[in-house]
Order: C-alpha cells, then structure tokens, then sequence
C-alpha cells in the first residue's frame, strides 16, 4: 500500500509520503537503541512528567489532531475529539499507575535461604519496542501501547498503517514536544513489507502487532522464530446475547452504539446478535428501525453519526461478504449496498437467516453490518457465540443472576461485558483469546509486557 492520505470522504488523494530508505531506517534503529541505553536509568518520576506534558499537549492540540483522524480514515470528528481526549487520559492514568505496576515483587522464603536473604522478582524494560499498529483507532491503539512502554523504560518504534501517515508524525511530535529524550519514540514510514527486516533486527527486542489476523500471524511467527516476545491484537466477531429479562428497547440502543461504533470498524464491535427466539422478532424490529435512522454523511458535520469506510477495499470486502452471504441464503433487512458517488460508504445493514456456510457466520464484518442470529435458551446462545475462531469481547444482557454467571464463565472470549458495550480504558485489562491474539494491554499488564521480569536472590 503507498503511504498516503486519502480522504475517506471524497476520494481524493491529499498528500502521498515515500518511505523511509534503508539507510535512514538504520539511523533510526541506532537512535532507539543509543537512546535506551540512557533512557532506561531515568526515573518514573522523569518519564511521568513528560507522559503528564504529552497529556496535555494532546488536549490543547485536540481539534487539530482530531481533524487529522477524520481526514485520514473517516471516523466522526464527534468521535474523533473523543479518542485524543481518551489519549490524555490514558497518558495521566499511566503517569499516575505505572510505578506501582513495576515495583519490586517479594517472594516468600524457600526452606533453603537464610532469614536475611531477600528474593524478588525485579521488571526491568527490554529496549526497543516495534509497534505495528492500525489505522481504525490510530491515536488510541498506539496510545495504550506506548504510554505504558515509555513509562516501563522501553523505546517505542511506530510502524503505523500506510492510510494514516499524517497521524504517525503528529504522535511522534507530541512525544517530542513532551520533552521525552530524541529517539524514545520515533516513527517509521515504512511498507509492511520492510516489517520482516525490522522484527530481525538485533536491537529490536519485541513488537506488538494491532491488526489483523493475518498480519498478525506473520508478524508472531517472525518474532518467534526471533525469540522475541510479542503481543498480538487481532480481530474479533464479538457476540451480544440477549436474553428475554433484558429491556429490549435500551439494548437495541447499546446494540447499535456498539455495532456503528468508528463506522462499524472496530474490533470490539458487536457484530453477532444472538437473540433468545421469545423476543428476537421484537429485538430484531427494533434493531432494523434504530440503524435505519442512524444520520450517514460527512464525517467533519456533527450531526452525523454515521461516516465512511476507511477505504474502498475494505468496502468491497466487506460488500463482498454480504453478497456472497445472501447468495448462500441469508436475509437482507436492510441496507446492503454501497451508496455509490464519491467517498466509501457503506449504509447500516442487518443480516440475519446466515447459514454456516456464509461468510457472514464465522469471517470478521468490519463494517456496518449487523448479524443476527436466534438461540433456543442459554445453552444454545452459549453454543452459537463460541461457534467461532474468534474471541475477542462480548457482551450479555439479562437481568437473571444465573444467566450472568453463565455467560461470564462460558462464553470464550478474552473479555465478556454483562449489560454492557465492551470497551477499552486504562484501568482495565485488555486482550483476545483464541484467533483474536494473545497477550494483554492496559491496567498492570501494559506496563509489564515488555520487560525482563528478573529474579533476584540476594543473601
Ligand atoms: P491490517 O492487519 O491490514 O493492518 C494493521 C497493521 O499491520 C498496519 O500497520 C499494516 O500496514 C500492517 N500489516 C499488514 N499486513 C502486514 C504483514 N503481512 N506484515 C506486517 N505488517 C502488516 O489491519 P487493518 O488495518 O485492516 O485493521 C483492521 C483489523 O485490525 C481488523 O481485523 C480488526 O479487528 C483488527 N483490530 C484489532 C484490534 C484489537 O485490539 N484486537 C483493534 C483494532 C483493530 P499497512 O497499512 O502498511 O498494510
């Protein structure tokens, strides 16, 4: 793909970028490694005064870098001010936390140690960091990798998706105006094709990868075969079970918050409703009629709650699957065509009938399209939701204490919300089970995957 910013919303081409030369990734790779080699003695009380100045640069700079978002890949301004607020957040939150998720760990005495010996377990950063990031939340996916990293010690290295370059180096300069030391967090125009070669790289010492699962699987397998941790984020085709206690009209709120969240395209949105048959008629009535109302239109009006794809390949994909969907025998509610003219969008649709053997069952929708699918009772929502390689999030909504219980201890999944969207804050853990990745972000694991936890016996 060229690094370029596209405007969702128009097609046109607003500014291409080339790549970085070897030779110039090289001098970038020595700074990471030159500048963790002092970076990592500063003290948590040095790194949180420039994470604390980051926060703020972030929100006195929030319209501009807002607007960036929306030109590159489309999501609501609406939206878009609320992800930079969120990085503030984020950056405050793990100014305020990290050291208490870093700090020494004492372990009790094995029968062999003297009284006086002491063992602990030490977290000490591990150097530079790759972080291959995508475009769909492209301040906030990075945010909750780097603020954590930085305050663990580690370098960060962006390889951001090629459609939002102008958002890369506006995240590089917020770090840099912060005052964090040159070269603790650079940017790395570079084609994924250039990833390989970076994740071998002796002084890359690990990489996250945010994306899907098939980067995710190239990029895993490489840093296996480096002997290189890595944490993986990778799709999902949530489940959102609703159970006949639930109060049917609010859900079928929650249902298309979660559903059109970022355009459809995020990777905790509900996409598969899983409806109990007592009232799926009504819950599916209802689901029709909210995404129908939903305002389409340019991402920059604040009216609008809909905006366009990120770009015209994920709309065809995503078009595709539906086609080839109904083709197969599924029932089209509504939408399920491109609306044609300049710019990628995509109506709310809703899918439900989906035979096993259509896309729409087990492949990942990233876009507006809801699925909906109708259980007997709890076993059977239970049965359908896992019927899946993935397992991202998910929610469940029932009033009935069993019912929660059930679904919170069956449905396999990384994270499972009960009368709840799904979503992604600081304070909480973070992460996929299954096909949708491994590792965890956010709360104490932010800060403690990326590092060396050393045991230390001292007597
Ligand atoms: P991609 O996997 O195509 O891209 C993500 C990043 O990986 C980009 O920087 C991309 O670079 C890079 N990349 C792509 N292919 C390779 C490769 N073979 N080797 C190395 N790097 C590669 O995902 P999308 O941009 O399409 O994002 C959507 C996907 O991300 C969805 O599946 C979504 O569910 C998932 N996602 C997961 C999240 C989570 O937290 N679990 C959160 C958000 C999204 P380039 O742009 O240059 O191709």
């Amino acid at each position: 793909m060229a690094i370029a910013t596209i405007n969702p919303a128009t097609g046109e081409t607003v500014r291409e970028f080339e790549a970085l030369t070897e030779a110039q990734l090289e001098e970038k790779l020595q700074r990471s490694w030159d500048t963790f080699r002092t970076y990592r003695d500063t003290t948590f009380s040095q790194r949180a005064d420039w994470l604390r100045r980051a926060a703020d640069i972030f929100d006195e700079d929030n319209e501009r870098l807002a607007q960036l978002a929306t030109l590159e890949m489309g999501k609501t301004l609406v939206a878009a001010r609320a992800e930079i607020t969120k990085c503030a957040y984020g950056c405050r939150w793990y100014a305020d936390h990290a050291a208490e998720a870093l700090a020494d760990v004492e372990w009790p005495h094995p029968s062999n140690a003297p009284e006086h010996a002491r063992i602990l377990t030490r977290y000490q950063p591990l150097g530079p960091v790759l972080a291959v990031m995508p475009w769909n939340f492209p301040y906030w996916q990075l945010l909750r990798f780097a603020a954590p990293a930085l305050m663990t010690g580690n370098t960060g290295l962006l390889k951001h998706a090629s459609n939002v370059p102008q958002v890369a180096l506006a995240i590089e300069d917020v770090f840099t105006r912060a005052g964090f030391p040159a070269g603790a967090f650079q940017t790395l125009l570079v084609s994924s094709s250039q990833i390989e070669g970076i994740i071998d790289d002796d002084r890359v010492r690990a990489v996250t990868l945010t994306g899907s699962e098939p980067a995710g699987r190239e990029v895993g397998a490489r840093a296996g075969q480096n002997v290189k941790t890595s944490v993986l984020e990778l799709g999902g085709s949530d489940p959102f079970i609703v159970m006949p206690s639930a109060d049917l009209d609010a859900t079928a709120d929650a249902a298309v918050t979660s559903r059109t969240l970022n355009n459809g395209q995020s990777c905790i949105n509900a996409k598969r409703f899983i409806i109990h048959e007592q009232i799926a008629d009504e819950f599916q009535r209802l689901l029709v009629e909210k995404m129908d109302a939903l305002v389409v239109g340019d991402p920059m009006d604040e009216n609008t709650e809909l905006g366009p794809m990120s770009g015209p390949q994920g709309l065809e994909e995503l078009d595709q699957q539906v086609q080839d969907s109904v083709a197969k025998g599924a029932t089209l509610l509504t939408g399920g065509k491109p609306l044609g003219g300049p710019g990628n969008y995509y109506p709310a649709t809703v899918l439900a009938d989906i035979p096993k053997d259509a896309p729409a069952y087990y492949e990942e929708l990233f876009g507006p399209v809801a699925l909906v699918f109708r259980a007997r009772d709890v076993d059977d929502a239970i049965a359908i939701a896992n019927d899946s390689s993935f397992g991202l999030g998910g929610s469940a909504w029932t009033e009935d204490e069993d019912e929660k219980e059930r679904f919170a201890n069956e449905v396999e999944s990384g994270m499972v919300y009960i009368n709840k969207i799904t979503e992604s804050t600081p304070e909480v853990p973070f992460g996929g089970a299954k096909n949708s990745g491994y590792g965890r972000e956010l709360a104490s694991f932010g800060p403690q995957s990326f590092v060396n936890a050393k045991t230390i016996w001292i007597q």
